[in-house]
């Protein structure tokens, strides 16, 4: 099929693109890479009066790196993180993310912004970001180009396909912390191939030096699952050798708490953290 028709603009500015974004008599829609927007538009399944082209516009291309961590623009593609033009403040983790993602056509135009703002519960960079501990920035609303507001990353997928943007907002960027040198990190995806969207997500992050202790269990039917204080899993002893005081009855039990019954998600699921796990203590 072909998409229904629909007008296109490219802006050059934020202040311009939320112009557009307040119009009340269109349904506007952002495209960044068009990765998922492009077959959704083919298969009718969205029929907006005008798309706003947001990838020409620097402010959203900027990658600033500075002590504490990294403000990554919402268009910084996931080929930009793999290739290492957006640098990286993880030790390696952002790179082998995006790596894990799609093929490579895919991650040439794919952004962060565009991947967080589908909110697909199988996309990487929802579990990914939000075992770093990564916060999103949302600029627009009520105040125009001078609103800004920031949510953990775990607040901003609020549902299957549902970001929490108000109309006339868009995501900025993403904040994402510097990992200690000691950080230990573990991100196990399962899928039937490589490149596939994720079946099971299990990310672990400790990070002594910080007092960061978290793990996600991602790609489950809505919201990854975060748990931002993790030492319970650990024994309420993390230690670089994590494996060791892991507690698969403990994970369980998170399962449990978000209604996961049936066995074979039970498990694939705690084998993802597991093998996470696993990971993180091997480096
Ligand atoms: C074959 C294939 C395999 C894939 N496999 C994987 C995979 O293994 N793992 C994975 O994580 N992903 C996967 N993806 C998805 C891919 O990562 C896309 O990059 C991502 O879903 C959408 O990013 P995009 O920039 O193309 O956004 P678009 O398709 O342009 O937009 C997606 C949605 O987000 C909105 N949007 C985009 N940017 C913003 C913004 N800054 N502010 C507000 N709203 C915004 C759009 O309006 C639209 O609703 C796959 C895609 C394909 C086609």
């Amino acid at each position: 099929m072909k998409p229904a028709q629909f007008d296109y603009e490219r802006p050059s500015s934020v202040a311009e693109a939320l112009d557009l974004l307040r119009r009340e008599d269109l349904f506007v829609k952002v495209l960044a890479g068009g990765q998922s927007l492009g077959p959704m538009l083919n298969l009718r399944l969205v029929q907006p009066d005008l798309l706003v082209d947001i990838t020409g516009i620097p402010e959203l291309k900027r990658a600033e790196p500075d002590s504490d961590g990294i403000t990554l623009g919402a268009c910084i593609t996931n080929a930009d993180i793999e290739d290492g033009r957006a640098p990286d403040v993880t030790g390696g983790v952002l790179p082998a993310i995006a790596r894990g993602i799609a093929y490579r056509a895919v991650r040439n135009r794919g952004t962060i912004g565009g991947s967080l703002s589908h909110a697909d519960p199988s996309a990487d960079w929802v579990s990914g970001l939000a075992a770093l501990g990564a916060e999103a920035i949302i600029r627009g609303g009520p105040q125009g180009d001078s609103g800004r507001r920031t949510l953990p990353i775990e607040d901003y997928m609020v549902g299957v396909f549902e970001a929490a943007l108000e109309p006339g907002e868009i995501l900025e960027a993403v904040r994402i912390p510097r990992l200690s040198a000691r950080a230990r990190w573990g991100y196990y995806k399962i899928c039937r191939k490589t490149g596939e969207f994720a079946h099971a997500i299990g990310a672990v992050l400790y990070d002594p030096e910080r007092s960061v202790c978290r793990a996600v269990i991602g790609a489950t039917e809505s919201t990854p699952l975060v748990v931002a204080d993790a030492a319970f899993l650990f024994g309420d002893r993390p230690s670089d050798n994590l494996a060791a005081t892991y507690d698969t009855a403990a994970a369980a039990r998170l399962l449990d708490r978000k209604g996961m019954t049936d066995p074979f998600e039970r498990q694939v699921h705690l084998a993802a953290l597991r093998r996470a796990v696993d990971r993180a203590s091997l480096q």
